[in-house]
């Protein structure tokens, strides 16, 4: 697959603001936030998106969300935050680098928009 810029996030090509890091996954914050705390946390592993994922990706998908609990424990948010997934471009993924966002820090509706 192509490289996109988390890709070089990744490997400490380009800087970003990093909240937490492990053997699979880095969390940093998002340039562009919609709320007071905006993390994206990433898999190393380059899978475009969440239905490009398989069986053997189970394993790292659970990790990824403990870690979103462990990312949201740092910032002070445990109790009330919002974790989004935006699976194709119609859902309006922009970066094909599968990602959670972690939200917090403001009030949220429903249905989001
Ligand atoms: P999505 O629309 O779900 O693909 O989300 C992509 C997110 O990546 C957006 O919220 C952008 O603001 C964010 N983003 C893009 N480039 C960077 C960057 N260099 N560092 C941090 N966040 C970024």
């Amino acid at each position: 697959m192509s490289e996109t810029i988390f890709t070089r996030i990744i490997n400490k090509d380009i800087p970003a603001d990093i909240v937490y890091e492990d053997d699979i996954c880095l969390a940093f914050r998002d340039i562009n936030p919609q709320a007071p705390v905006h993390i994206l946390i990433i898999p190393k592993k380059s899978l475009p998106q969440l239905n490009d994922a398989g069986e053997t990706d189970a394993g790292m998908l659970g990790h990824l969300m403990l870690a979103a609990n462990k990312v949201a424990d740092r910032e002070g948010v445990a109790d009330a935050f919002r974790l989004v997934l935006n699976n194709g471009a119609g859902a309006g993924q922009e970066i094909f680098h599968m990602h959670f966002h972690l939200l917090a820090g403001r009030p949220f509706s429903w249905p989001p928009g």
